[in-house]
């Protein structure tokens, strides 16, 4: 039960009331069930009191309007019918619509998040003002978790801005800011935070003056005004480019899109009533139940600190020296400068620095419409960022990031170098993917300020970063990074210190396996499409040639000497490093590549190298190479829980799907292999006994199966 003050009436003017949503002790609202009552009682009295000219809905809380319906209740009612999921979505829906039919003006003032139930409600409102304030956004997710509007935004957001916007709203599940949603028709007004309430106060007045409010909710609840041709072009366009996104593995936006279609010519009801029956085909469904969990394991991730002592608290970090300005340092240095926190960068070679700085400003100067560097934005952000070749004016800095080449003796080098210059409070990092921290930290005299900050290449594009705890690590230095990584927007999980760390250990024997099929017989072709069909980003083979064959060769020795009795060496990869083939940088792999970059094309040299060192010429079915890829993935899984290389069972999905791409729509690595069952996997591990170790099911799985046991407890 909400606490009765979330929803609460107040008359600012004789004729003028305010409804305010604010959940006590809250940092967002949320339309739960309880709120939607209160929000009703509301309505109720205020039809009671008569002589009433408009009503202004806000929130209470500045930077956060409505965020939605409640996923918590969603989760819970995942197993109700589908007559229970329509009449959930009609109640509510035909609640938020008496603010279309009521005896005054109703308007949104949304000064900060209106997201899903909360968009919804304010487009059933006559009008809506929005601030300036970049925090002010409205928007649909609701595709990202598996469904789509169903209180009535399908039905009322193609009658109020046309049919071609509301599907690329709702369809691509993106919010807008308010200079966009008043191009688009959506906001009346923009203005600063502080005249939101008097823009919406004006608003009714000017509205009681003319009645136009009166003329649009008519027009609004018609079918809409589109000619047969139109919206048959505009159904097999979007059909095309939604299919091209999502590969039919995500149902909800072609579902948004034909309920759409299919209710252009209904009037408003039955638009709503033909949404609710649609939204029965889509709530609990296996996607559905996927991507809450998706859902949940990032909303738990921004709230988990990275140790499990809450007393700890994170030191402030203001700046951040950086070593290396490399393709990781400039990365990194942009991702700071982006978000106001000054860099300053060294690097060894001159030439490097300037690149590496270069780098920064042309990333964080980007400008999306131009699609180019914007020298107006490069001017504000250039002083953020000091290219030094003074230890000094690194050392100084809150976090010192060391990302020099992936050689131990020349980071311990530099640490030896630099350590006595570091202030009493400064915390080192470095982004080695491949070097346990614990050898790194051998020889350091403040062992405990010193952890990985692994961040992902392109940092840009990845929001992952391991953060490396070792033995010695400290938990205010654990947190600390953990709130810095948070800081600069990515998502970072906290990884003990061992081979490979978390994603990389998970993905070689993936990786690994690809190569075995390969020279067992297997086509590239049936291994990346068995890969992508699962519903990898790319296959494991394109995926070795934009790692580079040298790295992925490196990578595999760290992990063929931690754990020989599993990790098989293949005689491939040093085969097509020593042919310089090592893949996207060098124009060939294991396909060929035009200017060493974009797609690769099949390469048919590529045999010369393969054909020695095959081992057998057998056919394989597509279910054969999907589980040789991915249950000794789930395997390493067990054997990372049982090492307690991480805290929870979902630091696995959530680190495999931030880190690799991992299908959301499967839920994550763990949460798959729960829907599968433990039994089923051990099960489905049989054939493949002959390949040893590496495909023997663990004890965990075992007593999992035994047990009816979950990774999801
Ligand atoms: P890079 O070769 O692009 O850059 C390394 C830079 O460090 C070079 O410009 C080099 O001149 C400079 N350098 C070398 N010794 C130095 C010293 N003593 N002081 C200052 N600068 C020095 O390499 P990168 O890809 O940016 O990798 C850097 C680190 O990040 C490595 O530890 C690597 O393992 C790790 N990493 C790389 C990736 C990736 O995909 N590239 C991903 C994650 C982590």
């Amino acid at each position: 039960m909400a606490d009765p003050a979330s929803v609460t009436l107040a008359m600012v003017e004789n004729d003028v009331a305010v409804i305010t949503f604010d959940a006590p002790n809250k940092g967002a609202n949320v339309m739960s069930r309880a709120v939607l009552e209160q929000l009703d009682a509301c309505l109720n009295q205020l039809e009671g009191r008569g002589n009433i000219a408009g009503l202004v809905i806000r929130s209470g809380k500045h930077g956060a309007f409505i965020a939605g319906a409640d996923i918590t209740e969603f989760a819970a009612a995942k197993d109700i019918t589908k007559d229970q999921i329509v009449e959930m979505c009609t109640r509510g829906r035909k609640l938020l619509q008496r603010l279309s039919t009521a005896p005054y003006v109703t308007v949104a003032a949304i000064d900060g998040m209106a997201l899903g139930g909360g968009a919804e409600l304010s487009l059933w409102c006559d009008r809506r003002v929005m601030s300036t304030d970049r925090k002010a956004q409205l928007g649909f997710p609701e595709v990202k978790i598996g469904i789509y509007p169903g209180w009535g935004g399908t039905a009322r957001a193609p009658r109020m801005v046309g049919l071609a916007n509301a599907v690329e709203l709702v369809c691509g599940g993106e919010a807008i800011d308010g200079t966009s949603a008043a191009a688009m028709g959506l906001a009346d007004d923009v203005v600063p935070n502080e005249r939101i309430q008097q823009a919406a106060i004006a608003i009714i007045r000017a509205e009681k003056q003319t009645g136009q409010y009166l003329r649009d909710r008519k027009e609004w609840s018609k079918p809409l005004p589109i000619d047969d041709t139109e919206l048959g072009f505009l159904a097999v366009t979007a059909n095309a480019f939604i299919q091209g996104q999502t590969k039919g593995n995500y149902p909800a936006p072609i579902a948004a899109l034909n309920t759409m279609v299919g209710a252009a010519r209904s009037d408003i009801d039955q638009a709503c009533d033909a949404e609710s029956r649609g939204m029965a085909e889509l709530f609990g469904t296996p996607v559905n139940r996927s991507l809450i969990n998706v859902f949940f394991l990032t909303e738990r991730n921004k709230k988990d600190p990275g140790v499990d002592n809450p007393s700890v608290k994170p030191r402030p970090v203001k700046s951040v020296g950086i070593f290396g300005a490399g393709v990781m340092g400039a990365g990194i240095g942009a991702a700071c400068v982006r978000r106001d926190i000054p860099v300053a960068i060294t690097d060894a070679i001159a030439p490097a620095l300037q690149k590496g700085v270069s780098g920064i400003l042309e990333e964080v100067s980007f400008d999306k419409t131009t699609r180019g560097p914007d020298a107006k934005k490069a001017l504000a952000k250039a002083p953020l960022v000091n290219a030094t070749t003074l230890d000094g004016e690194i050392v100084a800095c809150d976090l010192v990031i060391e990302a020099v080449v992936e050689n131990p003796q020349v980071k311990k080098d530099l640490y030896a170098r630099i350590e006595s210059q570091l202030g009493p409070q400064t915390i080192l990092a470095t982004n080695t993917s491949t070097i346990p921290i614990t050898r790194l930290a051998d020889g350091l005299k403040h062992p405990e300020r010193f952890c990985g900050i692994h961040f992902f290449n392109p940092v840009r594009q990845m929001p992952l970063v391991e953060v490396i705890r070792g033995p010695r690590t400290s938990d205010e230095t654990v947190v600390t990074a953990v709130a810095f990584a948070k800081a600069i927007g990515k998502s970072p999980i906290v990884v003990n210190d061992g081979p490979g760390f978390l994603v990389n250990r998970l993905l070689l024997p993936y990786m690994n396996e690809a190569l075995e099929l390969l020279l067992e017989g297997a086509e590239i072709k049936q291994i990346d499409r068995a890969a992508k069909v699962f519903g990898m980003p790319m296959g494991p083979i394109a995926l070795y040639d934009v790692v580079g064959l040298d790295t992925t060769l490196y990578a595999g020795k760290v992990m063929r000497d931690s754990f020989p009795d599993r990790v098989v060496e293949s005689p491939l990869l040093p085969a097509m490093v020593q042919a310089g083939r090592l893949g996207q940088k060098s124009g060939v792999g294991f396909f060929a590549y035009k200017d060493k970059k974009g797609q690769g094309t099949p390469d048919p040299t590529l045999a010369d190298v393969v054909r020695p060192l095959m081992r057998t010429k057998q056919t394989f079915t597509d279910e054969q190479v999907t589980a040789r890829l991915f249950l000794p993935m789930v395997l390493e899984a067990t054997r990372i829980l049982d090492e307690r290389v991480v805290r929870d069972p979902r630091d696995v999905d959530l680190g495999l799907i931030f880190g690799t791409g991992f299908p959301p729509f499967k839920g994550g690595l763990l949460y798959w292999a729960d829907t599968v069952g433990a039994a089923k996997l051990v099960e489905m591990l049989k054939p493949l006994e002959s390949l040893g170790a590496r495909a023997k099911p663990t004890p965990r799985l075992l007593e999992m199966a035994k047990t009816k046991g979950r990774f999801y407890i």
